[in-house]
């Protein structure tokens, strides 16, 4: 690692971790100087997010449960007039990167500063990225005036997150902390970030599968996903993420679900040209072998075995790898036609038993 010259970025956060720290969220709303929050959260969610508008009393304007997968515009356009009628000052959301994602384009509407309060490991609430769809496209930006003013990490909030669902959304976050590690922007405080990451989530996320109700494995994966959403917000992504948007969007496939499969496959591609990360990886892991115990701890938390297996026809390998290669990604290995076939067709068949 050069500790001589590199760049670092991060953002100004209030951030507070710990069960039961949600009940800190009134003083903490007073201290940002919010008067009337507007709570957001997904229709399934709605329970969550009215025991936090009881919590904030006449703080709270009002909750709206309309948060939806992918951001769709006509969602974020309906939310923001909302705010403005309610005349709200400031946004919080209570749920995973769908809810946090409808706060982002609420500010990036009208400039009102938000809190999140994350119930998934999915990791938005650290970053200045917002992905929008319309018309069926998403598209993707960074901005500043989306990062939310506070976090608050209640792992308590967790606890009903599905056994599946958490490993998958763990592996989603573990993938941000596998790419900062070779991201060309990397700086010392990012790789070590990362590698802390990483190891909480390799020790968390089997135990959170196994046994969802378990507290403490909770809170050392919401620990996991924090430093690896900071890492997403401090770095970019590289073949890893395009290979999941291009699958995910051609293929309508479950976000989090491709993500656990893919990484491992992408670890390998790239391990020849990662040497340097690939050592931080084997370490953060405790393993030899970075690439078997990613594969390893994608298996322990129950990730598809198969693009196959996850619908993907046979027939869309090809237009998948002509996406992969169009508009060329950052990435440390180059790709070349003939290996991401390759790439593309082992993910499809997947490992055998
Ligand atoms: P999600 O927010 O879509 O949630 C999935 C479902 O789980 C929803 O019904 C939600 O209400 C429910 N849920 C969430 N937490 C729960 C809990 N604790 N108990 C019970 N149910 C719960 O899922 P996600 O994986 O967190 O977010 C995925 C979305 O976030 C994708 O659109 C992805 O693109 C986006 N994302 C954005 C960023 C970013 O930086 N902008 C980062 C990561 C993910």
């Amino acid at each position: 690692m050069d500790t001589k010259s590199f760049r670092h970025q991060s953002f100004a956060q209030v951030v507070l971790f710990g069960a039961g720290r949600r009940a800190e969220l009134p003083a903490l709303v007073a201290q940002l100087g919010f008067e009337r929050c507007l709570v957001l959260s997904t229709p399934e969610q709605r329970r969550d997010a009215e025991a936090l508008a009881e919590l904030l009393g006449d703080v709270a304007v009002g909750v709206l449960a309309e948060a939806a997968m992918h951001t769709p515009v006509e969602v974020s356009d309906a939310a923001a007039a909302h705010a403005r009628d309610v005349n709200a000052d400031s946004t919080i959301g209570i749920g995973g990167g769908s809810t946090i994602g409808l706060g982002k384009a609420i500010a990036l509407r009208t400039a009102l500063p938000q809190v999140a309060v994350p119930t998934t490991y999915a990791g938005s609430e650290c970053t200045p990225i917002i992905g929008e769809t319309a018309n069926g496209e998403k598209k993707t930006q960074r901005n500043p005036v989306v990062v939310p003013a506070a976090i608050v990490y209640d792992p308590e909030l967790t606890l009903t997150l599905p056994a599946k669902s958490s490993g998958m959304s763990g592996m989603n976050a573990f993938a941000h902390a596998v790419e900062a590690l070779y991201s060309p922007e990397r700086s010392p405080l990012l790789a070590e970030l990362a590698s802390e990451g990483i190891r909480a989530l390799a020790r968390a996320l089997p135990r959170v599968v196994d046994a969802p109700g378990d507290p403490d494995a909770r809170a050392d994966a919401l620990y996991g996903a924090w430093l690896c959403g900071t890492c997403l917000a401090t770095s970019a992504m590289a073949l890893h993420h395009k290979v999941c948007h291009v699958l995910g969007g051609l293929f309508n496939l479950p976000h989090a679900e491709t993500h656990a499969l893919v990484l491992p496959y992408v670890v390998e591609f790239n391990k020849p040209a990662t040497a340097e990360a690939m050592e931080r990886l084997a370490r953060a892991l405790g393993a030899d072998d970075p690439v078997s115990a990613v594969f390893e701890l994608a298996r322990a938390v129950g990730a598809p075995r198969s693009l196959a297996e996850l619908g993907m026809p046979e027939d869309g390998i090809e237009p998948a790898v002509d996406l992969i290669l169009a508009d060329r990604y950052w990435n440390p290995r180059p790709l070349e036609r003939p290996e991401i076939e390759r790439l593309v067709q082992a993910m499809f068949d997947g490992a055998p038993d």
